[in-house]
């Protein structure tokens, strides 16, 4: 019988020698875990509990086939009998709990981080300070028998299938798009011997590894990049892929070195869905859809729009490892739901960390943090219901103690209110969302527009200062004036701001007022074409690489603004690796003049007094916000910190440099350790 509510995501799917439960894939993550000590436990437990939360089928992170394909130095890789036989620990997690998955290949080509690395051509990539060496005739060759050589490795391991990696810019895109093969041999020129490699590859491996073993191909359907492919040969080789032996084609939109966003948080759910939908009727094999679906009505929607076979969700799954159990039972907004912000998972990958997930601390630690019944129920007082505070009382109450959580304002949130306020950013929503749920389902006992005092805490085992944090004053001539405005006037208070103004201050806050403040009623997060125009985007992809020709589109900034900071780095340079460009790019786009290197000097009625570069300069704003970092509000913990049950979390622990991930997981290790 088909699920009432989603019957698309719930129908099974039959391919032949075997059936996958439902139609979500949990997408490739490269998490850091295959390099960490334990990394095979590690990964078992991580893999197991999401094939416990019921997903279809899950890929693996990518598993280099030979050393020059690493991602790094002493990445992981496929290569002998001895690695395989430590997976069984990973494919016997994950079939012990009914799931079932593939092992992705991934050979990195130019991408690798390395001196090793390889590629059709000797031609560097912009993002790694590497040149490759150009892979011979019979590097090639062997290469070829790597990748089978790590397929059938896989299935010595247990392992359903494998994903043959084929898109985002790594080795087998290099060889089809003429931007990376130059050569002139049978690998090079024509597009039938560039796409020669790779279906040598599919070919090789499904005659290794025989009938009865999933071969999922990854095909760059939109390249993003100039002289990527256009949408003739990209349907040409998704029939040759076929005709080669894959099982199923998995979407890949856009190379690493694109600079258009594919997955941060400003694109619109589902954004992409349409280029999978192009391809549905080219082929027989089922095609899968990717990139920003965290939720299950889109999914749902996606697949009866057919759109697609099957849907792959891949940081939903870090978010929440329970998302398709908790949708097929009707429990929607228990989901902690992936935000998109990239700071724990792709942005730890970049920083070489272990990843994680900022609304899940628990995501990749699995055997590390968790959240234990106590045997000790205790009475504990939560004070401030901010990421900290929300994470330490749900945790705490879910382990079974007794939770009161105290809030000044009217609601939760803390300044996440703040940010969610942002255009492209109206997925912190739901992180909101999921944390009211969560007070109600472990009883917490909430106590709204409740400013706790010292008195009012006696009685209370454990006591967890969650105040946060509050706006930094600045000291400046001028300051108490009214053009004057803190950000929390701005985004909370709503006061009225002028045409034109200048920000001080050019952290996360002050880009985030700055996108505040110049897309006003045109935030295009919420709609796809929109979205497409702005960056430059053809939706029809007809283009070569579906960008060739055409100009971005930007609606005109009501604002003239000016982004401001004292040092003399590029602006932007603390923001995140994997989104902080895509924040540098939106803000050009409204003609934002960032400048850095800026002393301020007074504030007057002409405007800001400023020196840049040592020339003194008046900049005639109507307004100037502040958005010059923030303070710790601790006075509480000042007051108690001699008690030994008093704990400190959060921004009121320390305000520098303080974000929601380090908030969320202080919040739930505190209180796990309670
Ligand atoms: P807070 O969020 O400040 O919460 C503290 C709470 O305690 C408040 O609700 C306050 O009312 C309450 N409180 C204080 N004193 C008392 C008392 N005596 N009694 C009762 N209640 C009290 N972070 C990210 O990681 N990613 C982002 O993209 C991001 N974007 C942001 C965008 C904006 C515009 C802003 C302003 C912030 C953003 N942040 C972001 C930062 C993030 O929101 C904060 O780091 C995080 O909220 C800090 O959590 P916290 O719980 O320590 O403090
Ligand atoms: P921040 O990143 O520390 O930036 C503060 C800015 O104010 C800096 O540009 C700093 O640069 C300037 N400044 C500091 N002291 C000043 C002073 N006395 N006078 C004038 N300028 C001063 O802090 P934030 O922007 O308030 O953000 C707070 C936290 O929220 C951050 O840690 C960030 O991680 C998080 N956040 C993240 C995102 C995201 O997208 N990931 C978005 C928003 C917020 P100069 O000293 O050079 O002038
Ligand atoms: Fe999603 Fe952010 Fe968690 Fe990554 S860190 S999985 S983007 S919520």
């Amino acid at each position: 019988m088909s699920h009432p509510k989603y019957p698309h995501l719930f129908e099974p799917l039959d391919l032949g020698f075997t059936t996958l439960k439902n139609r979500v894939l949990m997408g490739s993550m490269h998490t850091g875990l295959e390099e960490e000590k334990n990394g095979y436990e590690r990964m078992a437990a991580y893999y197991g509990e999401r094939a416990k939360g019921g997903v279809g089928l899950i890929v693996t992170g990518g598993i280099a086939p030979n050393r020059a394909g690493w991602t790094a130095p002493f990445g992981s890789k496929m290569t002998n009998i001895k690695t395989a036989n430590k997976h069984k620990e990973i494919t016997q997690a994950v079939h012990d709990n009914s799931g079932k998955i593939c092992m992705q290949i991934l050979h990195t080509g130019r991408y690798g981080y390395h001196p090793l690395a390889v590629a059709p051509s000797r031609i560097k990539s912009p993002i790694s300070p590497f040149k490759p060496w150009k892979l011979s005739n019979m590097g090639i060759k062997r290469t070829i028998r790597h990748f089978v050589r790590a397929a059938k490795l896989a299935q010595h391991a247990n392992y359903d299938g494998v994903e043959i990696m084929g898109s985002e810019g790594y080795l087998i895109n290099q060889f089809v798009s003429t931007k990376t093969n130059k050569r002139t041999d049978q690998w090079g020129g024509s597009f039938e011997n560039r796409i020669k490699f790779p279906l040598e590859i599919i070919r090789q491996t499904r005659a290794a590894v025989g009938e009865n073993f999933i071969i999922i191909f990854r095909l760059s359907m939109l390249d993003l990049v100039d002289k990527g492919n256009t949408w003739e040969e990209t349907v040409y080789f998704a029939k040759e892929i076929e005709k080669a032996g894959a099982t199923i084609i998995n979407t890949g939109i856009g190379w690493h070195e694109a600079r258009i966003p594919t997955i941060a948080t400003m694109v619109p759910r589902a954004a992409f869905s349409w280029v999978t939908k192009k391809m549905m009727g080219e082929v027989s094999i089922p095609l899968i859809t990717t990139n920003r679906i965290n939720d299950p009505k889109v999914a749902e929607t996606v697949l009866a729009d057919k759109h697609a076979d099957m849907v792959s969700m891949a940081r939903p799954f870090l978010a929440d490892p329970e998302i398709i159990n908790k949708s097929e039972q009707g429990r929607e907004d228990e989901i902690n739901t992936c935000i998109a912000c990239n700071q724990a998972c792709l942005d730890h990958v970049f920083e070489q960390k272990t990843s994680s997930c900022l609304v899940n601390p628990r995501a990749c630690h699995e055997t590390i943090l968790n959240y234990t019944p106590t045997k000790n129920t205790k009475k504990i007082a939560v004070v401030g219901g901010g990421p900290a505070g929300l994470s330490a009382a749900t945790t705490a109450a879910q382990r079974g103690h007794q939770v009161t959580l105290f809030e000044a304002q009217a609601d939760i949130g803390g300044q996440f209110n703040l940010a969610k306020v942002i255009p492209g950013k109206e997925e912190f929503f739901e992180t909101i969302r999921y944390f009211k749920k969560q007070l109600e389902l472990t009883g917490v006992q909430v106590k709204l527009n409740h400013k706790v005092e010292k008195e009012e805490l006696i009685g209370f085992d454990e006591i967890i200062i969650s105040s946060g944090i509050k706006p930094r004053a600045l000291k400046l001539e001028g300051v108490e004036s009214e053009k004057v405005l803190s950000y929390e006037d701005v985004l909370k208070h709503k006061k009225p701001v002028g045409k034109r103004v200048a920000i001080i201050g050019a952290g996360g806050i002050g880009f985030d007022v700055a996108e505040y403040l110049t897309h006003e009623n045109s935030s295009t997060s919420q709609n796809v074409e929109a979205f497409l125009k702005e960056w430059g985007v053809d939706y029809n992809n007809e283009v070569r690489g579906g960008i060739e020709g055409i100009k971005p589109k930007h609606e005109p900034s009501p604002r003239e603004v000016y982004l401001l900071q004292r040092k003399e780095t590029k602006l932007g340079k603390g923001l995140g690796k994997t989104t902080g460009w895509i924040h540098r790019k939106s803000l050009k786009h409204k003609n934002v003049k960032m400048i850095n290197g800026v002393s301020y000097n007074k504030i007057d009625n002409q405007g800001l007094h400023v020196t840049i570069k040592e020339k003194p300069e008046l900049l005639e704003v109507d307004n100037i916000i502040i958005c010059a970092g923030q303070v710790s509000v601790n006075n509480l913990y000042e007051q108690l910190k001699e008690q030994s049950n008093v704990h400190i979390i959060g921004g009121a622990k320390l305000a520098s440099k303080i974000d929601a991930k380090r908030a969320i997981k202080e919040g739930a290790e505190l209180a796990a350790s309670l």
